[in-house]
């Protein structure tokens, strides 16, 4: 096993019923990439990504993170473990502005003890402190200062999408999935996005593992690029490499 690896995904299979969504299925993220994963429709990406999250356990195979088989693991002990997944910011969260949404990002990651909080309140203010320096240094790097006070519910789309990134910063991530986060997303505050999620990367270290039909923004953003087709991988490489492959055009638009 290689350290580099943040994700192994080994010959995982995964059967609805009749149907092989995802058929002995092998893939990896390297450590400090931006690993696009495309193909067709029904390919079996979502059911891979659920699998990879904790959200649907594999009928076999095994899936190692961060060197450890989490094979099965529930999505919570994935996030202790700093497996993060954007998520659209709740209905019940959107009366909180973008500063407090950032701030009621859980903190129950490994090396904070929140349990002592009853013995120590004086760290119970200091963690609370930390938290909001945290969160107002997160609304810096995406520059969303200007809406910092305003209430979540009333952001842009677009904006609304920075802070769902922006809550995968207030925790230790070892990895971010996106699943088709452009979707819906105008091309400005597309461009947005995807700067902000090289930044994060570049800058910060961020890996992250993507699904997104959208061509364009993969080919901006990842390398490598992992094409799935029937349940399997069937290719790996460069944008520029995967689109220029024959095998690969066959898997989209053959009969
Ligand atoms: P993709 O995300 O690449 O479009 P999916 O993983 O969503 O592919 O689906 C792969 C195959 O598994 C498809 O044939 C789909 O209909 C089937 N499938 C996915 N989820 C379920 C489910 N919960 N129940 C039954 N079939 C499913
Ligand atoms: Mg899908």
């Amino acid at each position: 096993m290689s350290q580099d690896l943040v994700i192994d995904v080994r010959n995982v299979t995964k059967h609805f019923g009749g149907i092989a969504a995802v058929e002995d299925c092998s893939l990896s993220v390297r450590r400090g990439s931006i690993t696009g994963l495309i193909g067709p429709n029904g390919a079996g990406k979502s059911t891979l990504f659920n699998m990879v999250a904790g959200n649907i356990v594999p009928d076999s195979g095994q899936v190692i993170f961060d060197g450890a088989d989490v094979t099965g693991m529930p999505p919570h002990d994935l996030f202790r473990r700093g497996m993060l997944r954007t998520f659209q910011i709740a209905h019940e969260f959107s009366h909180m502005t973008a500063l407090e949404n950032l701030m009621m990002v859980p903190g129950d990651q490994p090396g904070e003890h929140l349990g002592n909080v009853w013995f120590r309140p004086f760290s119970a203010s200091q963690r609370e402190r930390d938290v909001r320096a945290k969160a107002l240094d997160v609304i810096d790097f995406l520059k969303l200062g200007h809406v910092r006070d305003e209430l979540a519910g009333n952001l842009s789309g677009g904006q609304k999408k920075l802070l769902e990134l922006g809550r995968t910063m207030m925790v230790d991530a070892k990895v971010v999935l996106l699943d088709e986060v452009a979707a819906g997303v105008n091309r400005t505050l597309l461009n947005d996005l995807a700067g902000n999620i090289e930044r994060m990367n570049r800058e910060l270290g961020y890996t992250f593992f993507v699904i997104e039909h959208d061509m364009d923004l993969i080919g901006r953003l990842c390398d490598p690029v992992i094409v799935m087709a029937q349940g399997s991988k069937i290719a790996e490489g460069p944008m520029a490499e995967i689109r220029s492959n024959p095998e690969i055009i066959e898997a989209y638009f053959g009969s």
